[in-house]
């Protein structure tokens, strides 16, 4: 199998730690939607966000995604990448999408450890477990939809990987 692995989901839930831990069991490459597009703009996702606003960021999101789509990697994504229905064809329909699910208290509690403030702009300006939830709310259903595959990602990341390689073998066979 070397179709692309999409990893979707909130912010915190993994998708960068995992997909690289994924990478290496995998043997694949890998790709950070929102590394790439930083590092393809020059600028970060806050600046962007600030100087050309939430929809160029987007724009500039579905470009990122498709250009780094390609056989035997693993794709972390950027948390909203569901929003556009664009986006979550895309995905459906060149890779296997893979949705990590953590409740909103492991999402909070890994985002007041490290929350990495000039990455990521808090998008309401509330306090995190309360944005956390807020968005979860309105993205849990996309996510849902968009995934082949749900995954239990409030373990360890060796945990999250052995999850995900089980959902990928069942899909095989
Ligand atoms: P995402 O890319 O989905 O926003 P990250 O991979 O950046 O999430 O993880 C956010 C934070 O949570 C990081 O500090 C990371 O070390 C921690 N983390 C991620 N996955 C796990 C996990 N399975 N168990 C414990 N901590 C984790
Ligand atoms: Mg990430």
């Amino acid at each position: 199998m070397t179709q692309p692995i999409f990893l979707i989901g909130a912010r915190g839930c993994g998708k960068t730690t995992v997909g690289e831990a994924l990478t290496r069991a995998c043997g694949f490459i890998f790709i950070d939607t929102d590394q790439a597009l930083q590092a393809k703009a020059q600028k970060s996702i806050a600046e962007i966000v600030e100087e050309e606003g939430w929809s160029a960021f987007r724009a500039r999101e579905t470009a990122t995604l498709q250009s780094v789509t390609q056989p035997a990697t693993v794709i972390a994504t950027g948390g909203g990448i569901i929003l556009s229905p664009v986006n979550r064809d895309f995905m459906r329909n060149n890779g296997i999408v893979i949705y990590l699910n953590a409740p909103v208290s492991v999402l909070a509690e890994r985002l007041e450890a490290f929350p990495e403030e000039a990455q990521r702009p808090t998008l309401t300006g509330k306090p995190i477990s309360e944005e956390v939830h807020e968005v979860l709310a309105q993205r849990d259903a996309l996510y849902r939809q968009t995934a082949h595959h749900v995954v239990d990602a409030s373990g360890a990341p060796e945990a999250v990987v052995r999850e995900i390689l089980t959902a990928l073998q069942v899909a095989r066979a």
